[in-house]
């Protein structure tokens, strides 16, 4: 047993890493994967495609690497959330395309659901809200709309499966039906804190449960991998959502610890311990992915627009070349003379929820120019996501000691001390910013013995940059001032109601 196999099955692709005994990174590769769009707000994928890109990257891994298949201890997985793929027990063949987390064509069933008291309840068992992104409502859509299907759910010929159940199940030949905590804490079916399917859940959404994986520890051998796929038959011992993966790769395996993800948009997830969180500020309470089988929790928030508001000064205004020339310009203003950017292009999300709120640029006098505008922007994404982590700290009832931060726009120094500053708390950069696969293969390793325990993992842990905060109060205080007040206009309504 040498090394550890992360499978990272994402949205656009699918990427395998090998991990050797330090938890160094040996070697990633990937294989895309093509979404679809068969309808305005629709978005599919190919459950065969799901499953080829990612044997595909796992191959050419293993061949890149001319390493022996039998020297790889554990395979660990990491998955899209929330997607939906529904298949025949029998043949194994998906009855309908995957339908993606980002697809919206429950919108109308979910709308009725929440407007009706079962809502409440819902969001009381589940921690989530009642929404077309969770998984209930796109196996309901499947069993209404491909002729037969809720007859064959019932008589228990049908399998549905989040993307870490197909992967295991194609795997494991068929031989083996599971899921994780942290992937099934998200189809709006499981119960937070019992960790079980809820067979309230099950009735409110009609779904049988025959149809439904067992739900296993994230960090456990849950079956073999055919030895006809990888050359060797490796036990599967880590599944965790990819959110939960990257928590776990940030080595937060405890409360108060916290991860964000400065992607297109930004992932934070709060470590709770072994409290189930209950949210006054309309965050969502997930399952943490736990290094054993204690139950674990986090407090979850996101932020709809980050990366992306970079994207649109480069691809719509023209501003920039690349996101990563945002950074020198800057740095190369002392400040935004005044200007705020309210990227709320789709609304504001926790803890404003204003999805009626639009984008705003407030502030701009002559002096403003291209630099300020960028700079602005930039600041955009940090203060949105003090006001999530502030909304996360009081709903968890503990302040945070530090952020630790991954993903592409992580890499903007003037972004983290910025975020540093206006945060009032340290940002932590890893070195190796792929926590994702990172945290799926901790959770495999072990699951085998590859690695002894946290403490084990948490010494493994390699920062390359702390940023301390430098502002000094009354500067944070007035830049947060005026911020505030630039979010207060952008939910400014023509008739004048703010
Ligand atoms: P995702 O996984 O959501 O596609 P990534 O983690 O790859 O996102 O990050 C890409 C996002 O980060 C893009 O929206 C891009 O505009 C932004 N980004 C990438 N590099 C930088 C940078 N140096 N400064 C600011 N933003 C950046």
């Amino acid at each position: 047993m040498e090394y550890v196999l992360a499978l990272d099955e994402g949205t656009t692709s699918a990427r395998a890493a090998l991990y050797d005994r330090e938890g160094r990174r040996i070697a990633m590769e990937s294989a895309p994967i093509q979404p679809r769009y068969p309808q305005p707000g629709w978005v599919e994928q190919d459950p065969e495609e799901i499953w080829q890109a990612q044997l595909a990257a796992a191959r050419l891994l293993i061949e890149r690497c001319g390493i022996a298949p039998r020297q790889i201890g554990a395979i660990g997985i990491t998955n899209q959330r929330e997607t939906t793929i529904v298949w025949e027990r029998a043949s194994g063949r998906p009855v309908a395309p995957a339908i993606v987390w980002q697809c919206r064509r429950t919108a109308d069933y979910c709308a009725r659901l929440a407007a009706s008291p079962a809502a409440a309840e819902i969001t009381r068992r589940t921690g989530l809200v009642v929404d077309p992104y969770f998984s209930a409502s796109k196996i309901r859509w499947i069993l209404d709309h491909v002729p037969g299907m809720q007859a064959r759910a019932r008589a228990g010929e049908l399998a549905f499966g989040t993307v870490d159940t197909w992967l295991v199940w194609k795997l494991t030949r068929g031989r083996v039906h599971v899921t994780d905590p942290s992937n099934a804490s998200r189809t709006l079916l499981m119960h937070l804190a019992s960790g079980d399917w809820d067979p309230v859940l099950l009735e409110c959404f009609d779904v049988p449960r025959s149809m439904l994986p067992a739900i296993r520890p994230s960090s456990s051998i849950v079956g073999l991998a055919d030895a006809a796929w990888l050359g060797s038959e490796i036990p599967i011992a880590g599944i965790a959502g990819d959110q939960q993966a990257a928590l776990a790769g940030q080595a937060c395996f405890r409360a108060g610890l916290c991860k964000n993800t400065y992607g297109t948009g930004c992932f934070a997830l709060l470590h709770t311990g072994d409290a189930v969180p209950v949210s006054e500020n309309r965050l969502l309470a997930t399952r943490a992915a736990s290094p054993d089988a204690s139950p674990q929790f986090a407090i979850e928030g996101s932020v709809f627009i980050a990366g992306a508001a970079v994207q649109w000064l480069r691809d719509q205004l023209g501003l920039l070349a690349t996101a990563a020339e945002s950074e020198a310009l800057a740095t190369s203003v002392a400040d935004t003379a005044g200007v705020y950017l309210v990227p709320a292009f789709v609304g504001l999300g926790a803890p404003h929820w204003d999805p009626a709120a639009r984008g705003i640029l407030t502030g701009l006098t002559r002096a403003a120019a291209r630099a300020h505008i960028v700079r602005a922007a930039l600041e955009s994404i940090a203060y949105q996501t003090r006001d999530l982590i502030v909304a996360m700290e009081r709903d968890a009832g503990q302040p945070l000691r530090e952020l630790r931060v991954d993903g592409g726009a992580a890499a903007n120094n003037f972004l983290m001390q910025f975020q540093a500053d206006i945060l009032d708390r340290p940002i932590v950069r890893p070195a190796d910013t792929e926590t994702t696969a990172l945290g799926a293969a901790f959770l495999a390793g072990l699951a085998v013995g590859f690695w002894k325990g946290v403490e084990e993992l948490e010494s493994f842990r390699r920062v390359e940059r702390i940023f301390e905060p430098h502002m000094p109060a009354s500067q944070r205080e007035r830049l947060l001032a005026g911020w505030q007040e630039a979010v207060a206009r952008c939910r400014w309504r023509p008739d004048g109601m703010v």
